[in-house]
């Protein structure tokens, strides 16, 4: 499996990131090759914005040029996903801020996910971001105080809101042998 990183400063993302998704992955589908290559092209509007006042068009704007710089780039490389991770703050992370993102999003349709959590959650949420991309849900209720859901039986479980962990419950796993995004490699 290939997942192409940007990182808008070089050692964004949390350097036990591959060997804790390789361990989720081969928990669940036996050994699993995995394989993080650079994304060489520069989002140069979402630097270039940084500073700028940005209202929801412009935020909406940059973060469509984004998604579609991305496609275009993997267009002839079938088998990717891709995880950008930015600081905070960067023109990038207000733009999904703007968008009512809190610390990153995922579009598994498009294989692209975004990261920008704080330092001290960067490896917790780059797991739950781009397990999102393998087609795993969420394990607590969209509603306030985002109780998890009966499903999750397991109490440390990052894909639970605010447990900042490692760990995945057995319905994520189950979600992961079946999941059709991974069935491609
Ligand atoms: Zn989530
Ligand atoms: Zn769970």
């Amino acid at each position: 499996m290939i997942i192409y990183v940007y990182q808008e400063k070089k050692g964004l993302l949390h350097p036990a990131f591959k060997d804790r998704l390789s361990d989720i992955l081969e928990s669940c589908l036996g050994s699993t090759p995995l394989d993080l290559l650079p994304y060489p092209a520069i989002f140069a509007n979402a630097i270039n914005s940084a500073n700028a006042p940005l209202d929801y068009v412009a935020a909406a704007t940059l973060v469509n040029d984004a998604i579609i710089a991305v496609k275009n780039y993997v267009s002839d490389r079938p088998n990717y996903f891709f995880l950008g991770v930015f600081n905070k703050p960067s023109g990038m992370q207000r733009a999904l801020t703007k968008l009512g993102y809190q610390w990153g999003v995922s579009w598994p349709e498009d294989k692209i996910s975004f990261d920008y959590a704080p330092e001290d959650s960067r490896l917790m949420n780059q797991l739950h971001e781009t397990l999102h991309l393998f087609g795993v849900d969420d394990c607590y209720e969209d509603r306030p105080g985002h109780p998890a859901k009966v499903t999750c039986g397991n109490s440390l479980c990052f894909m639970r809101y605010g447990n900042n962990t490692s760990q995945v419950c057995a319905h994520v796993r189950e979600q992961i042998k079946a999941s059709e995004q991974l069935k491609q490699y």
